[in-house]
Order: C-alpha cells, then sequence, then structure tokens
C-alpha cells in the first residue's frame, strides 16, 4: 500500500485514499504529532474572535499519548543536561506557578472577556476595569509571595521525641553557593565532578523476575505505604544532604517503577561529596508518617458512618473548621472525630506510634560522573529513561504471575488511606479532611490507589528550584522562540490574559473528524520542518542552538 505520508502524492491523489483512522494516527505518531488532540475554543479578547484550536494531550492532562510523552521527555534531558555542571550561579529562581497564580491568570481572563462583551454591547465598564486592576494586583503579589492565601492554620508542633529532622548526622557550615567544587588538573583543565545517586526501597520478600516466590509472605501492605509516602522520604533525603553538604546542593531526579512494582530514584547532583557520606545519609534518613491508627476496622460492610448536615449558625458564619456536616455512628449516633481532632488527640497521646515509617533500603548506588563526557549523557538517558511510563506500565500483561502481583498491590491499597482527605478514614472511625456527602470506604478515586500508578501519585521529575535558569515551561518557550525567530516570524510575547480557552459543548456537530485533525496537524508539522531544513541548509553554522534537539522538542 502506497504510503500517505509520502510527500511525493499530489493533493488530489492523498485525498482519494481512504481516510482511515488507525492509517491518520500512524502517520500522525510517525510524525511526532500528539494523536489524542483535544479541540478547544479559543477567543482572543483582543480581536473577539473565536477559533477552535487542537491542542496537543500533553500540554492539557495528565495521562499523554506516546508522542507527546515522547516530547515531554526530549525537554526534560535538555532540562537536566542545562543546569548539572552549571559553571555560574543561576541568575534567577523562577517558581512554579503555584494554583493561586493560575486559577487568578484564568479568572482574570474570564473577567476581561466580560468586560469587553460588556463595552462591545455600549455598557459601563467601570466597575470591571476596577475588578481587573485589582486582580492585577492580586497575580504580581501572589507571584512575589509564592502563595496568596497562605496557610490559614498554625502548623503543628511535634514534641522534640517526635522530631524526624535531626537523624545523628554531621552538619557543615552552609556555603553560600548553588555550584559544587572544581578541580584543575596539572595541565591546567578544570573538572566539575557531580554525582549519579539510585536509591531503592527495602525488600518486602524474596522476588524473582519482579514477582514475588512467595506472595502469601511479601509484606504487600509495607510495600503500598511506602509507595504513599516515597516523596516525603525524597524530600527529607535532600534536607539531610544539604546539610551535610555545606552548600546549597541542587539535583535533578525521577522516580521510575522497579520491575517489583515499587518506586525507586534516579538523582543527578550538582557538586560531589564522598560516597561514603551520600551512603550514610541515606541511612539515616527515614520519614514518620503521624497519623491516628488503621489498626482497628470499625466500620464496614453495611454498617457504615452516616453523613449528617450541621444546622446554620445563627449569624449565618460557616463553622470554624470548614465543615457543614459530620459524620456519625450509625447505631449510637456518636460524632466520630473530626480530622484535626484525631491528630490533637495523636498529639497528646504520649504512647502513640507513629501509623508508618519509610526508609530507603540497602541499595544505593553512587557513581561520580564529570560535566561534559559520555558518562554525564549516558545518566541523562537514563534519568528519563521511564518517563513516559507509568508504575503499572512496567506490568507484563501477558505474564499471570505478573498480573497477580499488580492485583495484590491494589488489593492493599484499596482501605489504605492515601491522604487526609481519603474516605477510607473512615472504615477505622476518623472523618476524612473536609469531608463531604457520599463518602465510601473503599472507592477512594484518588489517583494513589489506581492499578497505573500503586501507590505512588506524586510528581514523576523533581527538581530543585535553582537547577538551572529555566522552568520546564521556559526551555518549551525558548525552542518556540528561536525557530519563530529563524523562520523570520515574529513571536510576540505570549499575554497570559489574550486568550480564554473554553472546552466545546458535547454534540458541537462543526468539528472535523479526528482523523482530519490528524493529517491536518501532521500536514503544519511538515510544512514547519520543511521550512526547518530548508533554513539549516543556508546557515549551517550560524545557529548555534542544536536543530535536532530543537525539531525533537517542537
Ligand atoms: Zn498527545
Ligand atoms: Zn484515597
Amino acid at each position: 500500500m502506497s504510503n500517505p505520508n509520502d510527500r511525493g502524492l499530489s493533493r488530489a491523489e492523498r485525498q482519494r485514499m481512504p481516510l482511515a483512522l488507525d492509517v491518520a494516527v500512524e502517520i500522525a505518531k510517525h510524525n511526532g504529532v500528539c494523536i489524542r488532540p483535544v479541540v478547544l475554543r479559543r477567543l482572543d479578547t483582543r480581536t473577539g474572535l473565536t477559533e477552535d484550536v487542537n491542542v496537543p494531550c500533553g500540554a492539557t492532562m495528565d495521562a499523554k499519548c506516546s508522542s507527546c510523552a515522547r516530547r515531554n521527555r526530549y525537554l526534560r534531558m535538555a532540562q537536566c543536561r542545562e543546569g548539572w555542571h552549571l559553571e555560574a550561579e543561576p541568575s534567577i529562581t523562577p517558581d512554579e506557578p503555584n494554583e493561586e497564580q493560575l486559577w487568578l491568570v484564568e479568572f482574570r481572563a474570564d473577567m476581561q472577556a466580560q468586560r469587553d462583551a460588556a463595552e462591545k454591547a455600549g455598557d459601563d465598564t467601570t466597575d470591571l476595569d476596577a475588578i481587573l486592576s485589582g486582580l492585577d494586583a492580586e497575580i504580581t503579589a501572589a507571584g512575589m509571595r509564592g502563595t496568596l492565601l497562605g496557610r490559614t492554620t498554625a502548623k503543628r508542633n511535634r514534641s522534640t521525641r517526635r522530631r524526624q529532622d535531626a537523624p545523628d548526622l554531621p552538619r557543615k557550615v552552609r556555603q553560600n553557593t548553588t555550584l559544587g567544587r572544581t578541580f584543575t588538573s596539572s595541565d591546567g583543565m578544570v573538572y566539575r565532578p557531580s554525582l549519579f545517586v539510585t536509591l531503592t526501597l527495602p525488600s518486602y520478600g524474596k522476588v524473582r523476575n519482579g514477582v514475588p516466590v512467595d506472595p502469601d509472605a511479601y509484606d504487600y501492605r509495607r510495600a503500598v505505604r511506602d509507595a504513599l509516602h516515597f516523596s516525603k522520604l525524597v524530600d527529607r533525603f535532600v534536607q539531610n544532604l544539604r546539610r551535610v553538604a555545606g552548600y546549597d546542593l541542587q539535583y535533578f531526579s525521577s522516580v521510575e517503577p522497579q520491575k517489583r512494582l515499587a518506586p525507586h530514584l534516579h538523582m543527578a547532583i550538582r557538586g560531589t561529596m564522598p560516597r561514603a557520606e551520600v551512603k550514610a545519609i541515606a541511612a539515616a534518613t527515614y520519614h514518620q508518617v503521624w497519623w491516628p491508627s488503621v489498626d482497628e476496622v470499625r466500620f464496614e460492610g453495611d454498617h457504615l458512618p452516616v453523613w449528617v448536615e450541621r444546622p446554620a449558625r445563627e449569624d449565618g458564619t460557616p463553622y470554624l473548621d470548614g465543615q457543614d456536616g459530620d459524620y456519625l455512628d450509625p447505631v449510637t449516633g456518636e460524632v466520630l472525630p473530626t480530622w484535626r481532632e484525631a491528630l490533637d488527640r495523636l498529639d497528646a497521646d504520649e504512647e502513640a506510634e507513629p501509623l508508618h515509617v519509610v526508609r530507603f533500603g540497602d541499595q544505593v548506588d553512587v557513581q561520580g560522573v564529570l560535566g561534559g563526557t559520555p558518562d554525564a549523557d549516558q545518566c541523562i538517558r537514563y534519568l528519563s529513561k521511564y518517563l513516559t511510563k507509568s508504575l503499572g506500565d512496567t506490568l507484563d500483561a501477558d505474564n499471570p504471575a505478573q498480573r497477580d502481583h499488580a492485583a495484590r498491590m491494589v488489593e492493599a491499597l484499596r482501605y489504605e488511606p492515601c491522604s487526609p482527605a481519603c474516605p477510607n478514614w473512615l472504615r477505622y472511625g476518623v472523618q476524612p479532611k473536609n469531608p463531604k456527602a457520599g463518602m465510601t470506604p473503599g472507592r477512594c478515586r484518588s489517583k494513589a490507589h489506581k492499578p497505573e500508578h500503586l501507590g505512588y501519585a506524586g510528581r514523576r521529575v523533581l527538581v530543585s528550584r535553582k537547577w538551572s535558569n529555566k522552568t520546564l515551561s521556559e526551555h518549551k518557550r525558548d525552542r518556540r522562540a528561536w525557530v519563530m525567530e529563524a523562520l523570520g516570524l515574529a513571536d510576540e510575547p505570549v499575554d497570559p490574559h489574550r486568550y480564554v480557552w473554553k472546552p466545546i459543548p458535547a454534540g458541537d456537530g462543526n468539528i472535523p473528524s479526528l482523523a482530519l485533525r490528524l493529517l491536518r496537524m501532521v500536514a503544519e508539522r511538515q510544512r514547519w520542518r520543511a521550512s526547518l531544513l530548508a533554513l539549516q541548509v543556508k546557515a549551517t553554522s550560524q545557529f548555534a542552538p542544536d536543530l535536532s534537539a530543537t525539531k525533537e522538542a517542537a
């Protein structure tokens, strides 16, 4: 069969070909185009024009198609490479936009649209203008303070007995630098040594080919709790590293699945320290989970707590703890302790033990790496190797033993509380944080319980703030800006307030078929590549940035 991707075909020839969706998908994949684009309606608040735009799934959702996942991986590799052996202090330390900022920016865009609509209709816009300038001030303030609202409740103070941030480690005076030491060789070469560290969770029982030898003896409970709290353990490890390192140590790390379905961590560290020290830090690092006990099942089956709404307060203000109802014992009518009350009881109980303690296993691998060597490149590829896969994806679905292992993990997670807000707390007689009507133990919808996450629902890439001068979105923008400039197209700075994005209502008949949309996106991509290729020929050595990398990332 002739390939519709072949540019030798005329337009008419191409149009005669059957437009099967699976063919279009293959073509899209081959061209690195998103195969699950989302159509969004974009209102340009400057011109008032509306346009339907194909947005790559990677830009809008968590689950990325293979094309978007691959592109994301190349961007991450670029980010990792850029920061690892940095020679000068990063001059800016950008914050990832936090939720408040994002919400404010979106809200402002909606207000802008309303204002413009009002103006068009000839209405008075004074009030809306006032709201807009107020929002601008809020957005700026949120950017400077990091969070707009801050903490509304005081942070819980544990007694010293329960302090966990002070393991028995040496502490060095901290130098005010994020750069590691350099060494100059006798011939005057400057070397930038750094570290590549791999940390693994402990054993839960003997494993062969990723499957427990004796599933009944395998400690599933510990395995899922370790996975649930893994990111906290990584935070503690970094805190301890910094105390011992004596400088403002920076890292780029990725959390990856092992074949036994446990998360483990690869970490590129800028600068170096003795291997024995890193191993000692890993061994001394732990995280205690101070949550209420789940030893006793109080409610299950048909015997479940019932939700009762609280009467409105006389002055009409909300209850101090923000709840508008409570879960009660269905038989005695006793109000179950709220999340806050349960934690207070735990604090007051001198005999209490943490629900769980996470530690790393004995397998700690520390490798020295020199900047700019093939070794460093190898590590960067390794760091991002599994970024396109989720924890459950490592599963070999044709292997019954592996399937059984994964099913046991999911079962062990079923009644395990994944967070303070998890409905599973009701099973153990505690109201979840921010409770609502309709919560049922065993039916938590959070990602952590799902077969594809198996307990670890946190971020797959963890990067310290001063790793490089840029965030991932700035890396993206960089590449785009360079390409646009190279093509002689003006790339206006993107005004975050300019566009309002709306999902398209279900049943809107004007959207072309997915197959057609994919082929249009491929055509755009090919036009763009052809122009790049022409440029590459014209100016082989004029442009410093690596064209191949740009092509992958675009
Ligand atoms: Zn996609
Ligand atoms: Zn949950």
